[in-house]
């Protein structure tokens, strides 16, 4: 079954086609500048295979019609192409930011989960629409195609209220829907599987601290499979200190920046959101200029390291106290599965909780996955390649009834994969 990966952002249409057989990419692209001078679409065939091959047009893109159009023509291109047409894509898998709490699971897309990925548009403002644009699109290209929206926040639609629900007048709850809901769903469930069939078990009987290191950092406390917390809130400024992102502070600091800055209220949501974190620490938001620059013994990006490190360590701490158990701890994206100077020091001296870290393991290279955790470690500590695409195509066939291919069982015979 070839399945393709939407994710439609504002101005640009990342794209996967997936062929669901064997689990293998045969296209990675991006179709960028939707609306704006100068489009252009950006691909790989067969990536990371001997027969890879790089393309690149030049196009004017007007509209997420046209971008749709551009990478249908993409795909089936008669030189370049990896299909014959289009008619070869069995279905399309859409990725959704916000699926509120009227979505728990993936959905079939019909008018009426249209309407309700619509009435969530207030949550996500920015995202949202751009994901419906490519819905409506997709619907118009491939009308006789099954689509599927997957959505970030509906692995999170498993925690509790008292983990969900912020302190506040519970009508605001009520009427406003403000409470947690967490993001990066799709890459959290992806890694928890990953982890599981790692340690030979099903799913739901593991106990997991799922740690997403990006541009935007999240953790995810799973117990028996399910997320009962979630470090991003009701938008993804909560929790561990990201890249330009604050995380967690004190919420009357909006109040103290206004009266002794005289900020209004865009201005000090555009400063935690695109001018604090790692950035607003030392000015640098790639943690491998942070490194570069601790070396030279730069201060400022030493402790915007020893501050990242240290608020993923107490929410270590915390989701241990959630789940009382823990068999897996997975590091992931960018910074998780690249950098073992951030890994390493997270989990330094956390014997008491069970974690012992392998350091030779630690500094080898990542694979598709790597077991990083000492042989007497309690918790197995693991860094996984995350892959939501993947992760979109497989809900895509679930949903549609089909099984996806067997994966090999515990497959710990090596470090590295
Ligand atoms: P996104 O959230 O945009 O998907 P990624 O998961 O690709 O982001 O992570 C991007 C971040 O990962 C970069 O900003 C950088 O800080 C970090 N990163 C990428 N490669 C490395 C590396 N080799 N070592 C350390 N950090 C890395």
């Amino acid at each position: 079954m070839k399945i393709l990966v939407i994710n439609s952002g504002s101005s640009s249409i990342k794209y996967q086609l997936l062929d669901m057989a064997t689990e293998s990419v045969l296209v990675t692209g991006l179709v960028e500048r939707i609306g704006e001078a100068g489009g252009v679409l950006t691909a790989r065939t067969h990536p990371g295979t001997g027969v890879e091959k790089r393309i690149r047009r030049e196009n004017a893109v007007p509209d997420h019609n046209a971008g749709m159009k551009l990478l249908i023509a993409q795909l089936s291109d008669r030189q370049d192409g990896v299909i014959r047409d289009a008619a070869e894509i069995e279905a399309v898998g859409h990725r959704v930011v916000h699926g509120g709490e009227y979505f728990h699971e993936p959905a079939l897309i019909s008018e009426e989960v249209i309407q309700a990925i619509s009435a969530n548009v207030p949550l996500a403002p920015l995202h949202n629409p751009a994901n419906l644009d490519g819905i409506r699109v997709a619907r118009e290209l491939f009308p006789q195609v099954p689509q599927v929206a997957v959505f970030d926040t509906a692995f999170h639609q498993s925690m509790p209220p008292h983990a969900f629900l912020y302190a506040l007048p519970y009508e605001l709850y009520e009427q406003d829907r403000i409470r947690r809901y967490g993001f990066h769903g799709t890459s959290h469930k992806f890694v928890a599987g990953e982890c599981a069939r790692l340690l030979g078990r099903p799913l739901a009987a593991c106990n997991l601290i799922t740690i997403h290191l990006g541009n935007g950092c999240s953790m995810t406390a799973v117990e028996n499979g399910r997320s009962v917390e979630t470090s991003l809130g009701m938008t993804p400024l909560e929790g561990l200190i990201m890249g330009t992102r604050c995380g967690d502070i004190d919420p009357a600091l909006h109040a103290i920046l206004h009266r002794s800055r005289g900020l209004d209220i865009e201005e000090i949501d555009a400063l935690l959101n695109r001018e604090s974190g790692l950035k607003g620490v030392c000015g640098m938001n790639d943690m491998r200029d942070i490194h570069a620059a601790r070396q030279q013994g730069n201060k400022l990006a030493q402790l915007a390291f020893d501050m990242f490190v240290h608020r993923i360590r107490k929410y270590i701490g915390s989701y241990f106290a959630v789940l009382g158990r823990v068999d897996g701890l997975v590091f992931t994206a960018g910074i998780g599965e690249n950098d073992h100077e951030v890994r390493e020091a997270t989990l330094a001296g956390l014997e008491n909780l069970g974690i012992v870290l392998d350091r030779e393991a630690n500094a080898g290279k990542p694979g598709a996955w790597l077991r990083i955790s000492a042989p007497e470690s309690r918790v197995e500590v693991l860094v996984v390649r995350t892959n939501e695409e993947l992760e979109i195509a497989r809900q895509t066939m679930e949903v549609l009834g089909q099984a996806p291919i067997e994966t090999t069982g515990p497959v710990w015979s090596g470090a590295v994969s």
